[in-house]
């Protein structure tokens, strides 16, 4: 039996991460059957899309996506580029966003006194409502009555499915310490059901811990005291601002991979970096590739793979501990590639 896995490298650094991801899934003993698509900005100019109609239907036969990053504002409206990021998460139902984030060994963290191992968290993301919906609208756009609307939309099974996840996830560390993001001073209507549900949902898990924390403490509390979180969950907007808070007290964007998971195997699930396409630095082979490697790892996880999953990441960890071969987001001048083959090394060694 042969894994199918649908490559979608897409813009920016994306094909230079997901070159070295797709090197490390091809050193593991797993059959693998790879398909490229090469869909990204480039293709907006002569069609107005950045992948062809059909794109889900051409991905739903997949066991997973391996996707790089979408964006490059110079050849296509941004919200057009990451149409389909968003369009797979709902319309596959990808309701569980994971994002861990751990502080490995020989990796500067940029906070003082943190040592390695004393980050080990995981957020657990709202993948498919609450403020990313669009619903909404425009109205009388021009004139001085202009007027916005953006409906954050949260409804009982979507919230209730996130917590079971989140408990669950809980339930299986060693510290079953469960930290709910809320905003339910200022938010009356959807935070305070954020809580309702949550409270709810606690009752059936007795041996996980839970404290609610307003999303403006979880931002100050990540930097001030990182040691205390230990599984996280929060809605999709709060969810994501705060994963990047979560990479860069890490290491850096370049060290936080995700996954986006249908749990009931209905639909393919797909795993990314949490970085975006770095226009910055693509093209130039100084994207550091280590947050694709460990979106594989979770890949591996998801598929049943639990030995590859950590071989992948017990690699990862000796290379980042040995330290010889950096890209620049480590103070080094090593390319992407280098970094890749480094990691195969480490694999087959
Ligand atoms: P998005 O909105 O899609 O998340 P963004 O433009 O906000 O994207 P990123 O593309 O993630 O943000 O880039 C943020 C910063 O992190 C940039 O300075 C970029 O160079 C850096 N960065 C992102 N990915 C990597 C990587 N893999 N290696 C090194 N640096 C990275």
């Amino acid at each position: 039996m042969s894994y199918k896995i649908a490559l979608y490298p897409g813009d920016g650094v994306g094909p230079e991460v997901v070159t070295e991801a797709h090197k490390v899934l091809e050193a593991l003993p797993v059959a693998f059957d790879f398909t490229l698509f090469d869909w990204n900005s480039g293709l907006y100019a002569s069609t107005g899309r950045c992948a062809p109609e059909d794109y889900l239907d051409r991905l739903m036969p997949f066991d997973a996506i391996l996707l790089g990053a979408l964006g490059d504002a110079a050849k296509a409206p941004d919200h057009i580029a990451v149409e389909p990021l968003l369009a797979m998460r709902k319309g596959f139902d990808q309701y569980v966003n994971i994002r861990p984030a751990v502080l490995y060994e020989g990796v500067d963290c940029p906070l003082k006194n943190v040592k390695a191992g004393e980050i080990d968290m995981v957020v657990i993301r709202e993948n498919t409502e609450g403020e990313y919906t669009s619903l909404g609208g425009r109205h009388y756009v021009g004139t001085p009555n202009e007027a916005a609307m953006q409906v954050n939309y949260f409804t009982r099974m979507g919230t209730e499915r996130i917590m079971r996840y989140a408990f669950e996830t809980a339930r299986k560390r060693e510290r079953r310490h469960l930290t709910s993001i809320t905003k339910s001073n200022a938010l009356k209507y959807s935070m305070v059901f954020w809580d309702a549900v949550l409270a709810d949902v606690a009752v059936d898990y007795p041996d996980v811990t839970v404290s609610p924390m307003l999303v403006d403490a979880a931002a100050m509390n990540f930097v001030r005291s990182p040691r205390m979180f230990d599984v996280v969950v929060g809605s999709n907007l709060f969810g994501d601002i705060l994963t990047d808070i979560a990479a860069v007290i890490v290491g850096g964007m370049g060290f936080a991979g995700s996954a986006n998971i249908n749990p009931t195997r209905k639909f393919p699930s797909m795993f990314e970096p949490v970085h975006g396409s770095a226009p910055d630095i693509a093209g130039r082979g100084k994207a550091n590739p280590i947050a694709a490697v460990l979106s594989t790892a979770m890949m591996c996880d998801f598929l049943g793979e639990l030995d590859c999953a950590e071989r992948v990441r017990a690699a990862v960890r000796m290379h980042l501990t040995e330290g010889k071969v950096r890209t620049p987001d480590r103070g080094g001048s090593d390319s992407t590639s280098a970094v890749g083959d480094d990691i195969v090394k480490k694999l087959q060694g």
